[in-house]
């Protein structure tokens, strides 16, 4: 029986299991099918604190994970296919193997988001790509198109213009999600084009396994047009990896997971890490941005403060915490008294001091 599982091996997973290893936890961390997350699949990572020069995502995971396994992190190949939190110890079959555990890391991440076009799908490996770091080498000298409108398409566009003739961006509104600077970026980029107002309605040529060109469409005027093109390149953004969590962890609509404070789920003992929990912005970058924690080792703090009470108190306490925290606001739990009525404890000294002193004044006045 393990202490702690940590799901993903993403920026989120190495971190926690830097953190719960250091704790003596000796986290097993399920890889998952994108090993390393969305990190492995960018070129240089120019904003993670403490390199100035920047650095290339693969070599940076692949740093994290060496850092995790200094302190005994146990690193498995293969997804989690089945969960079952219902009872305790908790069940995870990965790879048709069943683990038991005492507490639940998840740091699962996101995946690429797709337009969901038939003849998208069909041409995935053939010309169409998510990853433009995987595939941009294919298209060198050709045409290529990155669909979105986000920072994830500008940095994909400004990657594959080292490759291309010429990139043309795609986006289905005329103002940008991305950021200054990097739409000024792209912009300045004398390869890349852009198209707004304009929506794809199919790849070409599925009939022979090939990207040739796409169907667009004007969504203001309507017109509809052929552009010729080699690589069709998606980056609209992800979708959380909570499927296998179904039922069992609270999730928004999206398949975000609902956080319940800090990093806890609506399951004691199962815990949420990175970019998988419903709230703000969303994307991997956002490690590197801001921790979605607060702190980098939030987790397995947690995790030991969960495991060193009694499970069932544990429990008692976080569905109790979570009465306080609705009627009392959030530092009922912190406190375990409710934040209202501290306030008013401190209110009503403060008006008691200011009564005091009116009344000195007075007797003086
Ligand atoms: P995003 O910010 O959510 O942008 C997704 C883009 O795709 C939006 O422009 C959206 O259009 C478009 N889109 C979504 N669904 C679509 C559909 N079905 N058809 C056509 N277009 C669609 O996602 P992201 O660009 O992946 O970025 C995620 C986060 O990571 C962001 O917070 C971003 O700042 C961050 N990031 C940072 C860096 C960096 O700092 N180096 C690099 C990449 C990403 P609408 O605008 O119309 O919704």
């Amino acid at each position: 029986m393990r202490d702690v599982v940590i799901v993903g091996s993403g920026c989120a997973g190495n971190t926690a299991a830097i953190y719960a290893a250091r704790a003596n936890l000796k986290p097993l961390v399920v890889q998952g099918h994108e090993a390393g997350g969305q990190l492995s699949l960018t070129t240089l990572v120019e904003n993670f604190p403490g390199f100035p020069e920047g650095i290339n995502g693969p070599d940076l995971i692949a740093n994290m994970k060496k850092q995790a396994e200094n302190f005994g992190a146990e690193f498995l190949h293969g997804s989690l296919l089945e969960a079952d939190l219902s009872k305790r110890p908790f069940r995870l079959n990965v790879e048709d193997e069943w683990i038991e555990t005492r507490t639940l890391i998840v740091a699962s991440g996101a995946s690429a988001r797709w337009l969901g076009l038939p003849s998208e799908q069909q041409l995935i490996g053939r010309g169409v790509s998510s990853c433009a770091t995987c595939d941009g080498f294919f298209h060198r000298g050709r045409k290529i198109m990155v669909i979105g409108g986000g920072d994830s398409a500008m940095e994909e566009a400004n990657f594959l213009s080292r490759f291309g003739s010429e990139v043309t961006v795609v986006h289905r509104r005329e103002q940008f999600r991305a950021s200054k600077i990097m739409l000024d970026r792209a912009r300045n980029n004398p390869k890349i084009k852009f198209l707004t107002n304009t929506a794809v309605m199919e790849v070409l040529d599925p009939a022979n396994n090939l990207v040739s060109g796409v169907r667009l469409r004007n969504t203001e005027t309507g017109a509809i047009w052929e552009q010729e093109v080699d690589g069709f390149f998606v980056a609209i953004g992800h979708i959380p990896n909570t499927a296998v969590f179904k039922g069992q962890i609270d999730t928004d609509a999206d398949g975000y997971i609902l956080s319940k404070g800090g990093a806890k789920t609506n399951i004691p003992g199962v815990f949420h890490a990175g970019d998988i929990f419903a709230s703000g912005p969303r994307g991997w970058f956002h490690i590197r941005r801001r921790p979605r924690t607060g702190r980098p080792g939030d987790q397995p703090d947690v995790v030991r403060r969960y495991q060193t009470r009694n499970p069932h108190r544990a429990e008692q306490r976080q569905a109790h915490s979570g009465r306080l925290r609705r009627k009392h606001g959030r530092r009922g739990e912190v406190l375990g008294i409710p934040a209202r009525r501290e306030r008013l404890c401190r209110h009503e000294r403060s008006v008691r001091r200011i009564l005091r002193r009116s009344k000195t004044s007075s007797d003086y006045g």
